[in-house]
């Protein structure tokens, strides 16, 4: 029990109390081909795989989330999402002011091989205007012959050009170092409430499952507040809504009432969103739409949303338009695709009648109470010595791993290490998980199981 305590402590145990933080953002901005996802690759170390420009890929994530020194931090990257060379100086800059405006600090990456060309200095004038820390990177610079080129960048007015090879990895230390300086602890993009502020609901779903007629629903006449201040410089994008007679923040909206979905580079905008309103949630509503049929995309946004360790509620929104034949194919769907999901509470609504929207506050609570809650050390430790009898691990070559004692090392989403001594297979550990969630509950959040081997 002591030593539990002790490497609880050890993991850093997590405060309840303690405000909702954010690490800071880090955007990589630039013009196609600049290389920005070499150098995203390079710094992610390809513990992600960043998919190739290759059409027809759909690629689902803007945001990554990186370390450097002990520093954690997340990446937005805006390579590779635009294929279209229409307008393209606009276009591009209008991306890279996307993701800029959430951003901390910014990495402007230029070819140093090229020099600076019209769309770099499109970029450029957007980042003058945001006022927020540049650093100037001159890519491609492979051997100390191509410094010269990267002195030439010095016209473009963020300072001395820092000389990196993305491919090769040269100078991209020094590149990190500089961007953990310039950043702060914090995100200051978030917000930092305590936690006896508004509970943050992100609601998210592909185009056209409903999310701006739920919120206009939710809002009606009974919007309290829209708040400037978590804005980026052009929008508010937070909005205060009262439900169930406690007020709610809708993280985000502005991007879901902006109805960006028709215009072009659409899935760079959708996906950046669902990303960063999921940064800044406690929980998010996925919606899904239930006169069509289970896309892959709505896979896609489920699978971020459980990524993101953020507490879940699943609403099937357009029950109005539902028959008996396509309700017959919903359930076959909700069993076969939704299995991995089946924790998380399920709304049937209509965002257009407005028919069950009462039903979404007690499962956002039931989802949150999950996220939030602690098992005492105590009662997981008789919990796991009654399981551990009853289904010993198997015999592995005539050894048995052991688990010598678990402590649930943080909440929000509750994460539990085991100490064992040698590793589980996996089954084990799918079995373990799913006699914690039939013990102690855990209805709408993730958890994780992990391990510490100790010899
Ligand atoms: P993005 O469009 O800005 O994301 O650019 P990519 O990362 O896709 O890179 C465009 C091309 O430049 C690719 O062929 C890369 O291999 C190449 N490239 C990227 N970084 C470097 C570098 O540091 N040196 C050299 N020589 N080529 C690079
Ligand atoms: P968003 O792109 O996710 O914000 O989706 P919208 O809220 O814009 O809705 C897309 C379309 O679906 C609009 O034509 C809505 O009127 C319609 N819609 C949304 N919710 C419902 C619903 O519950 N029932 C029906 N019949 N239509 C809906």
């Amino acid at each position: 029990e002591e030593d539990a305590a002790l490497l609880a402590h050890e993991l850093g145990d997590y405060d309840d109390e303690a405000p909702l933080r954010l690490d800071p953002v880090l955007a990589i901005v630039g013009r196609p081909n600049v290389g920005k996802s070499t150098l995203v690759n390079r710094i992610l170390g390809r513990r992600e795989a960043v998919v190739e420009d290759t059409p027809g890929v759909t690629r689902d994530r803007v945001m990554y989330s990186a370390t450097w020194n002990g520093t954690n931090f997340t990446l937005v990257d805006t390579g590779g999402w635009e294929h279209d060379a229409r307008g393209i100086h606009a276009r591009v800059a209008d991306q890279a002011e996307a993701a800029v405006d959430l951003a901390d600090a910014v990495l402007l990456v230029v070819d140093a091989t090229v020099g600076a060309t019209a769309t770099d200095e499109a970029i450029v004038r957007m980042l003058r205007r945001k006022k927020k820390p540049v650093i100037l990177i001159a890519n491609k610079v492979d051997d100390i012959q191509n410094e010269a080129d990267a002195a030439a960048l010095w016209s473009l007015g963020f300072g001395e050009p820092m000389p990196v090879s993305a491919l090769h990895g040269r100078g991209t230390a020094d590149m990190l170092d500089r961007a953990v300086e310039l950043m702060p602890e914090f995100s200051e993009h978030g917000g930092l409430e305590r936690s006896g502020g508004p509970r943050r609901v992100a609601l998210i779903g592909r185009p056209n499952v409903g999310k701006s007629s739920l919120l206009n629903k939710l809002a009606g006449t009974e919007r309290v507040v829209v708040d400037p201040l978590a804005g980026t410089t052009r929008d508010p994008v937070d909005e205060m809504i009262e439900l169930g007679g406690r007020v709610w923040r809708f993280v985000d909206t502005a991007g879901i009432r902006r109805r960006q979905h028709m215009a072009q580079g659409a899935d760079f905008y959708a996906s950046l969103r669902t990303q960063s309103a999921l940064e800044k949630a406690e929980v998010a509503v996925v919606l899904l739409a239930v006169d069509e049929v289970l896309s892959e995309q709505d896979v896609r946004i489920l699978n971020l949303a459980i990524e993101s360790g953020r507490a879940l509620v699943l609403a099937f929104n357009k029950w109005d338009l539902l028959d008996d034949e396509r309700r017959r194919y919903l359930e076959r769907e909700i069993e076969q695709d939704l299995a991995h999901v089946e924790w998380a509470p399920r709304v049937n609504i209509s965002a257009k009648t407005g028919w069950h929207k009462d039903r979404l506050v007690p499962a956002l609570d039931r989802a949150l109470e999950s996220w939030d809650k602690r098992i005492p050390t105590g009662k997981l430790n008789a919990f796991l010595g009654e399981l551990v009898a009853a289904h010993p691990h198997p015999l592995r070559g005539g050894k048995q791993p052991r688990i010598l004692f678990g402590t649930q090392a943080s909440s929000r989403p509750p994460r539990f290490v085991l100490f064992t001594t040698g590793f589980l297979d996996p089954g084990y550990r799918r079995f373990i998980t799913r006699r914690l969630r039939e013990t102690f509950g855990f209805e709408g959040t993730p958890i994780e199981v992990s391990m510490r081997v100790r010899e």
